[in-house]
């Protein structure tokens, strides 16, 4: 049986949404390191097949969990924009 983080699904999706605004690195590992941060600051939800993870997607995505995501990913964006990984 496949689990899913559907906040994890959730966050990169609005990563690849909003990147161009967040004036940071685009590489994959900070990427990785913007979405690992933010993940960290937002509940998981788990869902165990992918007609769940439509529902949650949809029952989810409202104003107040938006708001969440979108500051938790700008505050990754600032903490990797001053200590990037990369090479
Ligand atoms: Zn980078």
């Amino acid at each position: 049986m496949k689990i899913v983080n559907v906040t994890e699904s959730l966050a990169e999706q609005k990563l690849d949404e909003i990147i161009d605004s967040l004036g940071c690195c685009k590489c994959d590992q900070c990427r990785a390191d913007i979405i690992s941060y933010a993940l960290n600051r937002l509940s998981p939800k788990y869902v165990s097949t992918d007609i769940g993870r439509a529902y949650v997607k949809l029952d989810t995505m409202s104003s107040q969990f938006e708001v969440d995501l979108l500051a938790a990913l700008y505050e990754a964006a600032e903490k990797v924009k001053k200590n990037p990984r990369h090479h």
